[in-house]
């Protein structure tokens, strides 16, 4: 069977729906979908051949400029800039160590990380070679685990900023990690926007801070942005792209292409721009129009919530809360339903058992009524 290259003859060719994405950014469900100036750019640098390095390094002075960093680099996704975090911190600019990983003999090797930061993407620590040590400082904001855990073999502090509401606060983190020399590595994948969180984390003097391009920012999915100390993103490069021996090192199966590196910079130049206060407005109409939708429904507690909900993204979220009175099915079965529809449509369900999210950020217009009209349909259908 041949397509005519078209993505929807490729999706049907493929037997693939696409979907209503109510939930995030998610990567299971293709990240974001990139403004049409992004999609352009990385059109037209694919009718070129240029020096890849080269591209590598301009587009990495771009980050740090952006970021108030010293240093930054282009890499395939945040996970990817997680492998090198990890690499770069264990390793320097020694090329001999750089070929030896994932072995870490001779090497500090121990990433120390809190309890409630621990996610799977801290796996990414261990994929370079590092071994995680976790510090259990469940309702303890006071440092001593973390003095107390810190040793001659110590390799790097990992902290994930979405959980920066358990432990150790990140300021307190930076000060002690820095009193013992040891660098700061910081998992910022999905904060991005709010547009502040650009400078944030390397003002605060984190180390090495890692985002995904393919989330908030809009560029290609498979790309991401390491940013931080020059040393450290040096030593992240030689990982990644070059050493000077004959060998490559742990980031080089990560590579990124030139139309991704392209398209990144050209979705940021995007976002720097953006009326981000106009987005969150549109957000909270698209948002408020699924609240007004639902709020009658007797046993629910419709209601726009516009705090920070993690798994979900910082956005006027509509959310859908399941009292003791309602008689109808669970949020997960109603879940299950939305996703069986046509076209399926994915919601959240966590971290509140007893509770359904949808967010708007990857919705487009017009879809948040489909959303809302499904829904009334499944809640007033099965009570
Ligand atoms: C999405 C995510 C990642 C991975 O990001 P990619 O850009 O998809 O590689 C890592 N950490 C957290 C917390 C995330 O949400």
């Amino acid at each position: 069977m041949t397509t005519s290259g078209t993505a929807s003859d490729v999706f049907d060719h493929l037997g693939i729906r696409p979907i209503i994405n109510g939930h995030h950014w998610r990567t299971v469900l293709g990240g974001s979908i990139m403004p049409p100036e992004v999609v352009q750019a990385m059109t037209e640098s694919s009718g070129y051949f240029i020096n890849v390095d080269d591209l590598h390094m301009k587009a990495g002075e771009y980050l740090a400029r952006i970021t108030g960093a010293e240093a930054g680099m282009v890499t395939a996704g945040c996970a990817a800039a997680q492998v090198l975090q990890a690499a770069a911190c264990m390793t320097g600019m020694d090329d001999t160590k750089i070929v030896q990983l994932p072995d870490t003999a001779g090497m500090r090797d121990e990433i120390i990380i809190q309890k409630g930061h621990r996610n799977h993407y801290d796996n990414c620590y261990r994929i370079a070679g590092a071994k995680l040590v976790e510090i259990d400082t469940t309702g303890d904001t006071n440092g001593d685990k973390l003095s107390a855990a810190i040793t001659k073999n110590t390799a790097a502090v990992a902290f994930a900023w979405h959980a920066r509401f358990y432990g150790i606060k990140m300021e307190e983190v930076i000060k002690i990690a820095h009193s013992s020399q040891v660098p700061v590595i910081v998992d910022a994948a999905a904060e991005l926007p709010p547009l502040e969180n650009l400078t944030k984390f390397t003002d605060m003097g984190a180390d090495l801070v890692a985002f995904s391009g393919g989330k908030g920012i809009r560029g290609p999915q498979s790309t991401g942005i390491l940013v931080g100390k020059k040393s450290l993103v040096d030593s992240a490069f030689r990982n990644a792209i070059r050493t000077s021996m004959d060998k490559t090192g742990i980031g080089r199966p990560m590579k990124v292409c030139k139309e991704e590196i392209v398209g990144l910079v050209k979705a940021l130049e995007l976002f720097l721009e953006k009326d981000h206060e106009g987005e969150w407005a549109e957000w909270r109409s698209m948002s408020e129009i699924i609240t007004n939708m639902l709020k009658d429904i007797k046993g629910l507690n419709v209601y726009l919530n516009e705090g920070p909900v993690y798994p979900g993204p910082a956005a006027p979220t509509a959310t859908i809360f399941f009292k003791d009175s309602w008689n109808g099915p669970s949020p997960s079965d109603i879940s299950n339903l939305l996703m069986e529809g046509n076209p399926p449509i994915y919601a959240g369900t966590d971290p509140q058992p007893n509770a359904l999210w949808i967010a708007p950020v990857a919705l487009q217009r017009g879809e948040e009524i489909i959303i809302a009209e499904r829904l009334r349909k499944i809640f007033t259908d099965t009570q």
